[in-house]
């Protein structure tokens, strides 16, 4: 038997009606903020990654590359930004007026070592607004990610937020971080000392014990902004509080990625350990301009959808949607099932998700397939009801019986309203 291959899982239909639950929602609140929807292939060429992500990146480094027929270097998407900008570039979407704001769904690759909530393929839902350099547009991102927990019931996150500056200042920062960071060497791990030498802002996103003494006593950029960098996170932080939303500043917050610039925040879930990243994004103002664009702003964020519902299932939340078909059809007989099947065209008409069994096995066996299928309702046909023109409609909540006639069947969906 062949397995599928490490990293990489199959959704089955109940978590798939989870991911869609989820993608059903996302689409609906971000349409309200005048986000519009795009599709970005699932392939791209590789420079195209290389530069915006940056080689020395986790992501860059982790990149799914091959060699297409022709010898072109081809890679799959490890995020969606790039991409994004690139249909943005390509379309020459920048001529009209306005910022363009789009969201996505889908999957993801990276070529990480597999762990709980960390697959190679996995699944991001993200909005993407290009085009404004308001603080005011950072707070509706921000905003828009929080809505979206708060909407699906998750009750355990906490934003954490931090500016790490432009390209005017940001190189100071670095400059002092490399020599905070030079006198101490010998007490970092040995990832920390490779970022040392081409990623030095990534050495503060460790997570090693070791490591956690040194990076506490180093220098916060907060201390060495620009003056427009110094407003624009400020009034981002106002803009956050009048708008009620709670969050707090992390000094040595970074990201994975070197085209952020500015406001950068991460969603948390307090209950997922040290996977606990369930939404990621800030400013990327200047990566319109590095894929070959002219000079604009833009920001966005990502939410890693199967972490996400690690963090739902660790609170207990009842996962949408329960029953999978809402009436299972039990035939009999022959006759039955002839019978059954017409009936289920009729269900069917009137809008609800009805399944015939055809295997004729005994009511009992057919009753706890249902069961298993989570029917709501059985109704059960056989070559005596066909003669009768009566039905048994079974409640499987209750186990209560009775007979319905074609009439009723007819008119089954408004009696089944609101109830399942
Ligand atoms: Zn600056
Ligand atoms: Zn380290």
């Amino acid at each position: 038997m062949i397995h599928s291959p490490r990293g990489v899982e199959d959704l089955l239909p109940q978590q798939t009606l989870q991911y869609q639950w989820i993608e059903k929602e996302a689409a609906f609140l971000f349409s309200l903020y005048g986000y519009e929807p795009i599709r970005i292939p699932t392939f791209e060429r590789t420079e195209l990654f290389l530069r915006s992500l940056g080689k020395e990146t986790d992501a860059g480094k982790q990149m799914y590359t091959f060699k297409d027929k022709k010898g072109r270097s081809l890679s799959l998407r490890p995020e969606a930004t790039a991409s994004v900008v690139r249909a943005y570039l390509q379309h020459k979407l920048y001529g009209h007026s306005g910022e363009w704001k789009v969201y996505y769904m889908g999957p993801m690759f990276r070529y990480e070592r597999p762990q709980a909530a960390r697959l190679r393929e996995f699944r991001q839902i993200g909005v993407e607004a290009i085009g404004e350099i308001s603080p005011q547009l950072d707070v509706e991102v921000i905003e828009i990610g929080a809505e979206f927990f708060k909407k699906i019931g998750l009750a355990n996150f906490h934003i954490q937020l931090n500016s790490i500056g432009c390209k005017r200042c940001r190189p100071v920062y670095e400059d002092q971080l490399k020599e905070y960071f030079k006198l101490n060497l010998a007490n970092l791990c040995s990832n920390c000392r490779r970022r040392y030498q081409y990623n030095i802002l990534r050495v503060l996103d460790c997570k090693k014990k070791e490591c956690q003494p040194t990076i506490k006593g180093a220098p916060v950029i907060g201390d060495y902004l620009c003056e427009d960098c110094q407003d624009h996170f400020k009034k981002v932080r106002t803009g956050l509080k009048d708008a009620h939303i709670e969050f707090s500043i992390d000094p040595h917050l970074v990201r994975g990625l070197d085209y952020y610039t500015r406001t950068i925040f991460e969603i948390v879930s307090s209950l997922l350990g040290p996977q606990a990243t369930i939404c990621a994004g800030g400013r990327y103002d200047d990566l319109v301009e590095e894929l070959g664009g002219p000079s604009i702003p833009a920001i966005g964020f990502a939410i890693g959808v199967d972490r996400l519902l690690v963090a739902l299932k660790k609170e207990h939340k009842e996962l949408h949607p329960q029953y999978s078909s809402v009436i299972h059809i039990a035939t009999l007989d022959q006759e039955g099932l002839t019978a059954g099947y017409s009936l289920a065209r009729i269900l069917r008409g009137q809008g609800i998700r009805t399944r015939v069994n055809f295997s004729l096995k005994s009511l009992s066996s057919q009753l706890k397939i249902a069961d298993k299928r989570r029917a709501r309702w059985v109704i059960i046909v056989g070559g005596k009801e066909v003669e009768e023109g009566k039905f048994i409609l079974r409640d499987m909540e209750s186990g209560h019986q009775e007979k319905i006639g074609w009439d009723e069947v007819k008119h089954l969906d408004r009696r089944l309203k609101g109830n399942g």
